[in-house]
C-alpha cells in the first residue's frame, strides 16, 4: 500500500496521544495536513489505517545529527540513508548540523548544507543549526543574521573540539548575536584546554587505547564547562540549549539555573542511558567512543532520576554514523584517532520508549514531550511539528506498544554497519510512520521508496512564548 501526498488518510481507532492528554480519536490527514480529529469521522474516499491497540503520536523530532560530516571524509550515512533510519524509529523531522569551519564562512557552510540535502535528498523533514567557529572575517555579523532569515535560527558552540572551540569571548559575541538575531544557543559544554592537558599526558605516558578517550574527559570536565556556559548565557541574557547532558551533576546545574530564572534547557542522547564507560574495553571498544564519552553505570541512573523529574527537555540521537572501518583505522593509531560518535537515530525512540515508558518512569505523554513537543517548541517548528491538531502537518507515528524489536546493523537503515544496541530486544516500536501523510514505513517495515522530505526553515525563538508554554 502506497500513500501519496494528496491522498485522503484515516488513522482509524487508536488512542491519540500528545504531550498534553491521551484520547480515543480518529486523525484525519488531507494534502499532508491534519485536517480533523474526532470519533467516527466519515472514511468514504479515504486510505484506512488502522491502529486498534496503538497510541497516535506526533512524529519524532529529533534535533540532533550529523548525518553529512563538515569533514573531508564522509561518514557512513548521507541524508537519504539517515533519515531513512530516522524514519524507520518513528522520527519524521530531524535538525542537522551544518558546520562553519575556521577559515571559511557560515554562508558558505549554508550553501554547503543545502548542497548535501539536495544532493542526497531525505525522507523526513530537514531542519539545519550553524556551527559557528570563526566570527573573524568583515561579512560575520551579517551572516549570522542572515541565518535567521533563512530559517536556521540556533547557533551552536564548543567549548571543546579542536579546530573549532571557541573561547569564553567568542562566546559570549555569538550569545549577543543570538539575542540580537532571535537566534537560539547551543552548547557542547566540555572543557577543551583540561582535555586537551590530560590528552597530552595521556600520550606521553604511552596511553592508545580506547578507554583513555573517556579517562581524558572525566566528568569534571563536563561539569566545570555546564557551570560556566550558564554563567556565560546569564551574563548575555541569551537563552541556552545545552547538548548531551551526561551527568546527574549536569542537569542538577540546570534545574537550579532555571529555579534562578535563567532560560536553560537540556538534552540526554540515548548511547548516554545505555553504554556505560566499561564498553569502552571491549575488543571492539573503538566503536563506543563518542563525546562526551560513556559514563561510570551510576550515572545512568542519576540520569533516569533527572528524566524522571523532567529536568532534560529533550531526547536526541546525536547520529553520526562513522563507519566500522573509520573506527578500525582510527584505533590503529591510538584514541584520539577514532572518530567520535556512532548511529542512533533508528534506536532513539524505542530505546526511551522500552525503558521509560514501559518501567513507569516516563508517561507516555512525556515520552511524547521529550522525544517530540519540545524540541519542536524550542526549534521554532511548533504546532506545524510536535503535535497533533489540525492544521498542523500529518507528521504522525502510530506507536504499537507490543511490537517487539531485536536491534541489529543487519536490519537497521544506517550505513555504518553496526550498532551501539546489538542484539538487544526493545518492545514498543513504530507500527506505522506518516511524514506530512506519506506513508514511510508500515506494519513496522519501512516502504517509502522515494525521498519526499524537505528543507524545514525555522521561525526564530520564541522567549515569550516557550515561557509560557513550557511546563518545565
Ligand atoms: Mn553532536
Amino acid at each position: 500500500m502506497t500513500v501519496a501526498n494528496h491522498c485522503r488518510v484515516i488513522i482509524r481507532g487508536g488512542r491519540v496521544a500528545t504531550s498534553a492528554d491521551t484520547y480515543r480519536a480518529d486523525v484525519s490527514i488531507e494534502d499532508g495536513r491534519i485536517i480533523a480529529i474526532g470519533e467516527g469521522l466519515d472514511e468514504r474516499g479515504h486510505e484506512v489505517i488502522d491502529a486498534t491497540g496503538c497510541f497516535v503520536m506526533p512524529g519524532g523530532v529529533d534535533p540532533h545529527t550529523h548525518f553529512e560530516s563538515p569533514t573531508e571524509t564522509p561518514s557512513g550515512d548521507d541524508f537519504t540513508s539517515g533519515t531513512a533510519a530516522a524514519a524507520a524509529g518513528g522520527t519524521t523531522t530531524v535538525i542537522e548540523f551544518c558546520s562553519q569551519l575556521p577559515g571559511t564562512t557560515i554562508r558558505d557552510a549554508l550553501d554547503l548544507g543545502h548542497e548535501k540535502l539536495a544532493r542526497a535528498r531525505p525522507y523526513v523533514d530537514v531542519g539545519f543549526h550553524m556551527i559557528v567557529s570563526d566570527l573573524d572575517y568583515p561579512q560575520a555579523r551579517e551572516d549570522l543574521a542572515d541565518l535567521c532569515a533563512k530559517g536556521v535560527t540556533s547557533y551552536k558552540v564548543f567549548m571543546a573540539m579542536e579546530p573549532i572551540r571557541l573561547d569564553d569571548t567568542a562566546i559570549l559575541d555569538v550569545m549577543h548575536s543570538a539575542v540580537a538575531n532571535g537566534a537560539l544557543v547551543m552548547v557542547h559544554a566540555e572543557n577543551g584546554a583540561m582535555i586537551e592537558g590530560l590528552t597530552q599526558a595521556a600520550r606521553k605516558a604511552g596511553h592508545v587505547s580506547p578507554v583513555w578517550h573517556a579517562r581524558t574527559r572525566p566528568p569534571l570536565t563536563e561539569t566545570e564547562a555546564v557551570s560556566r556556559a550558564i554563567a556565560l548565557a546569564r551574563v548575555a541574557d541569551a537563552p541556552l540549549y545545552l547538548v548531551h547532558l551526561t551527568l546527574g551533576a549536569s542537569l542538577t546545574a540546570v534545574s537550579n539555573a532555571r529555579r534562578e530564572g535563567a532560560s536553560v534547557w537540556g538534552e540526554v542522547c540515548t548511547q548516554h542511558l545505555v553504554i556505560d564507560e566499561s564498553y569502552l574495553t571491549r575488543t571492539n571498544g573503538e566503536l563506543f567512543v563518542f563525546t562526551p564519552p560513556p559514563r561510570a553505570k551510576d550515572e545512568q541512573r542519576r540520569l533516569w532520576e533527572g528524566i524522571r523529574n523532567g529536568i532534560p527537555s529533550v531526547f536526541a540521537s546525536d547520529h553520526a554514523a562513522w563507519t566500522l572501518q573509520q573506527k578500525r583505522e582510527g584505533a590503529q593509531l591510538d584514541f584520539t584517532q577514532i572518530p567520535n560518535g556512532g548511529p542512533g537515530a533508528e534506536n532513539r525512540m524505542s530505546m526511551i520508549y522500552h525503558r521509560g515508558v514501559r518501567t513507569g518512569t516516563i508517561s507516555i505523554n512525556e515520552f511524547v514531550s521529550l522525544t517530540s513537543t519540545n524540541a519542536a517548541r524550542l526549534f521554532g517548528l511548533y504546532p506545524k511539528k510536535g503535535t497533533i491538531a489540525a492544521g498542523s502537518d500529518g507528521d504522525i507515528v502510530v506507536w504499537n506498544p507490543d511490537r517487539r524489536r531485536v536491534f541489529s546493523a543487519a536490519t537497521e537503515q544506517s550505513r555504518a554497519g553496526y550498532s551501539f544496541y546489538e542484539d538487544q530486544e526493545v518492545v514498543g516500536a513504530p507500527e506505522h510512520v506518516l511524514r506530512r501523510g506519506e506513508l514511510l514505513v508500515t506494519g513496522g517495515r519501512f516502504v517509502a521508496r522515494e525521498p519526499h522530505g524537505e528543507f524545514l526553515p525555522r521561525r526564530k525563538f520564541d522567549r515569550a512564548g516557550i515561557a509560557e508554554s513550557y511546563r518545565h
